[in-house]
């Protein structure tokens, strides 16, 4: 499907939008104090060997330690996945202190350092290099039998290739002519043999390689044949995309456009409000449902509801119609949300299996056209569809939000009801202990509000039975969960 690449530059954030027909289909926003790792290579140590998890910490300059396991360690790009090696002992491979050369492979999340491995790998626009491999590959979403073979082939004509390095290539060669593709190998080698003269003139831990900045990394990743337009609202962006459009992906060069008017790009292509809505936990559907998205810690669940009124008539063919809708938008937002790890769907309950088969069939379809590695492994006893996406990323909302203060994140907090009950039992406890006093509530307006209202004669009886002056005392920096019982 027809596909527009909007860039929209300001002067600390660079934001990517992709988008077919008019949807946003996926966002990625870079800001320059926070560039993500992934992808970046290092000089590191080894700090630390954890046998028991097999596991190594490193250090790579940053904060928080890097994290090794030792499938990490092991070149798996050769082998199959139903064909894998006995795995050696960590601390047969490692050392402590131990220089080694590490690759990010996931972000720093919460408290858990970034992942790494120690397989190196180098993307260009048509091949990924694998120094030190023998792997020889092609990307799996190419699926069609001769181009692969046309591809392999290919790949077997770079001089040693298999031997002394290893290729796999990327969808993007699908259209592209041998020679240019030869070409980017040469330039790859000379590339790698750059970063390996880098590393014998560091001392751990350093930074050998850092992956293209957002706007580089958006055309050499995202053009495929299906791009029509690249829109860049930014003259300085323009040049340095021009340069490397020309040179790289010369068949795409007439698709690049800048864009110099006053208003905002994002504002003129609706993306700002899209970009709110992937931030909602509700996602309606045309048919009427909508879509429940949660993210935990441990999963993220989407539940489809049939919203409001089901007409008696027709139930199943209503319901189906929901799931289908719900089937085909949800590999949408799982891309646009940036959402990995486990994710669990729970349609709405089906009987005809017919349905059910196709449903599944439809969200199977969406779910081929993602960049990511997607993977249903079952449907579960209660109709549950479990599925997986390779979580590399942080999601958009970890990007652009933050917990809730007055929550701080559950989502719930207790009423001004609880708050003044927990109240009156501090002023029990408070009382056993001192000297008649009088007190001073301090609370948030509601809770005020509460405990001079509905909760007054109860307050009344508390202060005959301590024999005390209840006084209050509105907070307006207070939270309503926050609160204190001062004896004055
Ligand atoms: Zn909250």
């Amino acid at each position: 499907m027809d596909e527009e690449i909007l860039i929209n530059v300001a002067q600390r954030e660079t934001r990517v939008a992709v988008i077919e027909q008019g949807l946003l289909q996926q966002i990625f926003v870079e800001r320059s104090d926070s560039r993500g790792i992934v992808g970046n290579i290092y000089k590191g140590k080894v700090l630390r060997i954890l046998p028991g998890l097999q596991s190594a910490f490193v250090d790579f300059g940053h904060s928080k330690a890097g994290f090794i396991h030792v499938t990490d360690l092991i070149d798996m790009r050769a082998t199959s996945e139903d064909d894998l090696p006995e795995l050696p002992r960590i601390e047969s491979l490692l050392r402590e202190n131990q220089e080694i050369l590490v690759q990010a492979t996931k972000e720093p999340i919460g408290t858990k350092g970034a992942r790494m491995t120690t397989s190196l790998s180098l993307a260009s626009r048509y091949l990924v290099y694998l120094p030190g491999s023998t792997h020889i590959g092609i990307s799996q979403k190419i699926e069609d039998e001769k181009t692969r073979d046309e591809l392999r082939h290919m790949l077997e004509s770079i001089p040693e290739a298999g031997q002394r390095d290893g290729f796999i290539a990327r969808t993007a060669a699908e259209m592209v002519q041998p020679h240019e593709v030869l070409r980017e190998a040469e330039l790859l080698r000379k590339f790698w043999t750059s970063i390996n003269q880098k590393s014998k003139n560091l001392n751990a831990p350093a930074i050998l390689y850092e992956d293209l900045p957002l706007h580089l990394k958006v055309l050499r990743d995202l053009i495929s044949q299906n791009t029509q337009e690249i829109v860049v609202d930014s003259r300085a962006i323009y040049e340095k995309l021009s340069h490397f459009i020309r040179d790289f992906i010369p068949q795409k060069a007439e698709c690049l456009k800048l864009r110099e008017e006053q208003a905002p790009l994002f504002d003129s292509y609706n993306i700002e409000d899209q970009i709110q809505n992937a931030l909602e936990t509700k996602v309606p559907l045309k048919s009427g449902g909508y879509l429940v998205i949660e993210q935990t810690e441990a999963m993220a669940t989407i539940d489809v509801n049939s919203g409001g009124f089901i007409g008696r008539k027709d139930l199943e063919e209503t319901i189906y119609r929901i799931n289908l809708e719900a089937a085909s938008a949800i590999p949408r937002q799982l891309r646009l949300r940036n959402m990995g790890g486990i994710i669990i769907l729970d349609f709405i309950d089906m009987f005809n299996e017919d349905n059910k088969r196709q449903v599944l069939r439809i969200l199977g379809k969406g779910l081929q056209q993602d960049r990511v590695k997607c993977r249903i492994t079952e449907i579960s006893e209660l109709g549950l569809v479990e599925m997986t996406r390779k979580r590399a990323y942080e999601t958009l909302a970890n990007r652009l939000c933050e917990l809730c203060p007055s929550c701080g994140g559950k989502g719930i907090i207790r009423t001004a009801e609880t708050i003044c009950y927990e109240i009156f039992r501090e002023i029990q406890r408070k009382y056993r202990d001192f000297d008649r006093h009088d007190c001073l509530i301090m609370a948030a307006q509601p809770v005020i509000d509460r405990l001079l209202d509905e909760d007054a004669a109860a307050v009344n009886e508390l202060s005959k039975a301590m024999d005390v002056d209840i006084r209050f005392q509105v907070e307006i920096t207070y939270s309503q969960e926050q609160f204190d019982v001062v004896l004055i």
